[in-house]
C-alpha cells in the first residue's frame, strides 16, 4: 500500500503567530497547581496579545451570591477570578458577556468608537462553562482569535486535571496538597501586600482555622468505618454551607479539616467559627447522633513560614482539646491572655521569594 503524503499549504513558512504562542503553551503545561496556571495564562496573554485589558471572570452559582430578590435570582453574576475578595457583579448590562455565558460560544466585536476589538472566550470544566476570558481593546491580528481559543482549550484541560488532583476523593473538598500550595501563596502575598500598603492603611488579613472532630474514633469503633466515612462527608457539606465561596475548605487529614478565611483576622473570625461549631453541635448524624468539633484559628501574617502559621493554629486547637473540646480558640487571644506561650517565628524556612 502506498502512503500518499500531501504537503500542507505553507509548510515552509512556519506560522509566526503559532510559533510565538508555543512558549505560552509550554508554560501552561509546566504548571503543577491550579493557581499557578491562571497566573501563567495572564502572564502569557500580557506578553503576546496587544490589548488594553484582560479579565478572567468566574461565573458564580446562585448559592455563591447573596441574591435575595427575584430579579437577582434571574441574573448571572461574575467575579474577578484572581481577586477572591472582589464583589460579585451582575452581567445583565454587558450583552457580550451575557451572550458568551448563554451560548457558550466565543464572542468577537469591533468597538465602533475605537475600532479596536473585544474578544470573549468561554472557559469550560468538562461541558459546563465556568468562567470567561474577556480581552478588551485588542489590535487586529489575523488568525489570533483561533489561536487564543485553542490556548484557552489547553488551559481548561490543564485546569481540570490539576483541580481534580487537588480534590479529596471522599469529601470533594480540597486536599492536603492544595492546602500546602494555598497557604504558601497566601503567606507570600501577605508579604507583598504589606510592602505595598502604606502604614496608614491596614492590610486585609487572612486566617487559618483547623478543625478536629471530637472523639471521632468512637464512631469507627461503634458503627464501623463506613459510617465514619459518612460522618466525614456530611461534616464537609455542613462546612460548605457555613463558609463563603471565597474561603477555601480543605480536608487536612483523616478527621481534620482546615479553612482559609480571607480578608478577616483570626479574632474577627471567631464568631463565624463559633456559629459553625454550634450548627454542628445540634446536627443529628443519621444513626450516629451528635458529634462536636474543636477549632483553633490563627492569623496568616506576612513574613512568617508556612510551618509557623500552621503551628499557631494547631497550638490553639491543642489548647481546645485539653480544655474540654467543643470550643473555638484563637491563638492570638490565647497569647494575649497569657494562656499560651508565643510560637517562635521559624525564619529558616521562610518561603517569601
Ligand atoms: P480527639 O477528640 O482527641 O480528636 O479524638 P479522636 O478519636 O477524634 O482522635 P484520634 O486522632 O485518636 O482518632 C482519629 C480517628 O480518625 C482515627 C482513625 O481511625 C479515624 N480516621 C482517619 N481517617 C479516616 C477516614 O478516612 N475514615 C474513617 N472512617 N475514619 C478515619
Ligand atoms: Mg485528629
Ligand atoms: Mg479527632
Amino acid at each position: 500500500m502506498t502512503a500518499h503524503y500531501t504537503r500542507p499549504r505553507n509548510q515552509n513558512d512556519a506560522d509566526p503567530l503559532l510559533i510565538s504562542y508555543l512558549d505560552a503553551i509550554v508554560a501552561l503545561t509546566c504548571q503543577r497547581e491550579a493557581h499557578g496556571l491562571t497566573a501563567s495564562l495572564i502572564d502569557s496573554l500580557c506578553q503576546h496579545v496587544r490589548a488594553e485589558r484582560f479579565r478572567l471572570l468566574a461565573i458564580l452559582n446562585h448559592n455563591q451570591v447573596d441574591a435575595t430578590d427575584a430579579d437577582d435570582r434571574q441574573e448571572t453574576f461574575v467575579r474577578d477570578w484572581l481577586e477572591p475578595l472582589s464583589v460579585p457583579v451582575p452581567i445583565g448590562e454587558d450583552e457580550d458577556l451575557l451572550a458568551c455565558a448563554r451560548t457558550k460560544n466565543r464572542i468577537s466585536r469591533t468597538m465602533p468608537d475605537t475600532g479596536r476589538r473585544r474578544l470573549i472566550l468561554p472557559i469550560f470544566n468538562v461541558n459546563d462553562i465556568t468562567a470567561m476570558l474577556a480581552i478588551e481593546g485588542m489590535h487586529e491580528v489575523s488568525g489570533e482569535d483561533e489561536v487564543l481559543a485553542r490556548l484557552i482549550q489547553i488551559f481548561s484541560n490543564q485546569l481540570y486535571l490539576l483541580s481534580r488532583n487537588e480534590l479529596d476523593g471522599l469529601t470533594g473538598l480540597h486536599n492536603r496538597q492544595a492546602f500546602d500550595a494555598r497557604i504558601k501563596q497566601l503567606v507570600l502575598s501577605a508579604g507583598q501586600q504589606e510592602r505595598r500598603v502604606h502604614s496608614s492603611q491596614a492590610a486585609p488579613r487572612n486566617c487559618l482555622a483547623l478543625f478536629d472532630i471530637d472523639h471521632f474514633k468512637t464512631v469507627n469503633d461503634k458503627y464501623g468505618h463506613l459510617y465514619g466515612d459518612e460522618v466525614l462527608v456530611q461534616f464537609s457539606r455542613l462546612m460548605s454551607h457555613a463558609f463563603r465561596h471565597q474561603d477555601m475548605m480543605f480536608r487536612y487529614g483523616g478527621e481534620e479539616f482546615a479553612v482559609v478565611l480571607v480578608g478577616i483576622t483570626s479574632e474577627a473570625a471567631v464568631s463565624v467559627l463559633e456559629s459553625f461549631r454550634r450548627t454542628l453541635e445540634t446536627y443529628i448524624f443519621p444513626q450516629i447522633g451528635r458529634k462536636t468539633v474543636s477549632i483553633g484559628v490563627a492569623d496568616i501574617a506576612a513574613g512568617e513560614s508556612v510551618d509557623t502559621v500552621i503551628n499557631r493554629a494547631d497550638k490553639a486547637l491543642y489548647y481546645v482539646k485539653h480544655h474540654g473540646r467543643n470550643r473555638v480558640c484563637c491563638y492570638e487571644m490565647l497569647v494575649k491572655e497569657g494562656k499560651l506561650a508565643p510560637v517562635q517565628v521559624a525564619t529558616g524556612d521562610i518561603e517569601l521569594f
